[in-house]
């Protein structure tokens, strides 16, 4: 399908960031917005096993929570344990989110554009307000602002020269998370066993990192069926951290695969061996699997210079009018004192440091941090929530930030 010429909005990825932009914009009266996916509809399909209770409040800030929670498994908990004994109990919500989202969109009279990659970016020859942006199939749309929601590998972050850097630095190594395969499958019977019971997340844990197993019971069999065959059976769907001892997952993980990783490392109640499960049970039916969490640590800790020399008073009185100024920008009233409280006590401790060596990693930390606290202000901005009891109040009701 042939893609406009310009438009003032182009968002680039149907993931559940794109899809809640354009949510978002629509909420917002903004009908000037295209939405491209380099994907056709159900290839890049949810990963998620459960959906905070923060990303719910966000969307409803947008109203578009309704549809899907009508659509979730309300989870009534979950259940922490190792292979042999339980260890918490708290309570979640697994959700699967992002057909939800489209639909919701859909119905608002947005079409996701697809297939459709995105490839090039440059400044307008005319207009440098401009930006064209040009797909793999030769065509080029012409926009004012563009919304990076292409994944953890973004072509347009990458083209804008924006970069990421975990703030907790790389940690690659040591990760319990850094490589995790998704699938819903069925087993040739019904496991026995309490973490097979529908509405609980279930996280068994081992020294190795852990394994998620949520039960969904029989109500989303037709949904979740994409190639003909009909599913019958209960599905469940799994997650599993791969140690990188064992190397790195096959795209897509097969049926064997997935049944390696369940006796090695899940609950025992979905096991094959029967030295371990009294009613050992197979994998049957595999509905899908992902391909692996991909993280993207990038190494670009050192963009921020190690300095030598220690900051001047200047420098950091600066940074720490810049800090403040971000801190109170929040929406939020309990974010926002939290930081405002938190950047007065990091730079009270700064003002007293004698060590140049400690003063200048103080600096490079506040540095970092400056970056990832404007990122959560803005995200905070946008879904803003209402003012709490504990604010000054007016007599109608306003957002926290007004
Ligand atoms: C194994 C696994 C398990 C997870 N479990 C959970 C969970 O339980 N709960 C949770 O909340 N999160 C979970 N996540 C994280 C969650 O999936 C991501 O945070 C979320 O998908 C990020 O959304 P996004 O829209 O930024 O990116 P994505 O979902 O990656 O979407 C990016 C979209 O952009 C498109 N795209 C990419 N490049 C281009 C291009 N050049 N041109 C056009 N389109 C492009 C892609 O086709 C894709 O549709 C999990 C992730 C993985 C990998």
């Amino acid at each position: 399908m042939s893609l406009p010429e310009s438009t003032t909005v182009l968002i680039v990825g149907a993931g559940p960031a794109g899809l809640t932009a354009a949510l978002s914009l629509a909420h917002h009266a903004c009908r000037d917005f295209v939405i491209v996916d380099a994907v056709v509809e159900g290839q890049n399909t949810s990963r998620a096993i459960t959906m905070h209770a923060a990303t719910i409040e966000a969307l409803a800030s947008i109203n578009a929570a309704d549809g899907l929670l009508s659509r979730a498994i309300k989870g009534k908990g979950i259940r922490v344990a190792t292979r042999s004994s339980e260890i918490i109990e708290a309570r979640f919500a697994p959700l699967k989110e992002h057909t939800v989202l489209g639909q919701e969109l859909q119905s608002l009279g947005v079409q996701v554009q697809r297939p459709h990659k995105v490839v090039g970016m440059k400044q307008n020859e005319k207009d440098p307000r401009i930006t064209d942006v040009s797909f793999e199939d030769g065509q080029v749309i012409s926009a004012r602002y563009i919304i990076g929601a292409d994944g953890a590998r973004s072509t347009v972050r990458s083209i804008a020269g924006i970069g990421f850097s975990d703030p907790d630095g790389p940690k690659l190594a040591g990760d319990p998370i850094a490589q995790i395969v998704n699938a819903d499958l069925t087993f040739d019977r019904e496991p026995v066993g309490v973490q097979t019971i529908e509405g609980h997340l279930n996280a068994t844990v081992s020294s190795n990192g852990f394994f998620f197993l949520t039960p969904f019971g029989t109500r989303f069999n037709a949904e979740l069926t994409r190639d003909g065959k009909p599913i019958t059976k209960p599905i469940f769907r799994i997650g599993c951290a791969v140690p990188l001892k064992n190397g790195e997952p096959p795209h897509a993980p097969p049926r064997e695969y997935l049944q390696n990783l369940i006796d090695a490392y899940g609950p025992v109640c979905i096991s094959s061996d029967p030295s371990i499960n009294p009613t050992p049970v197979k994998v049957d039916q595999l509905v899908w699997s992902t391909l692996p969490w991909a993280p993207c640590f990038a190494a670009s800790i050192s963009s921020f210079p190690n300095m030598v020399v220690p900051p001047s008073r200047k420098a950091v009185l600066s940074l720490y009018a810049c800090t403040l100024r971000t801190a109170k920008s929040f929406s939020s009233y309990n974010f926002r004192n939290y930081f405002v409280r938190r950047t007065k006590e990091t730079f009270r401790g700064m003002q007293t440091e004698q060590d140049p060596n400690r003063l200048s990693q103080a600096y490079n930390d506040a540095v970092k941090e400056l970056s990832v606290l404007r990122r959560s202000a803005v995200v905070n901005q946008l879904y803003g929530g209402w003012r709490l009891a504990v604010e000054e109040q007016s007599d109608v009701r306003t957002r926290g930030d007004t």
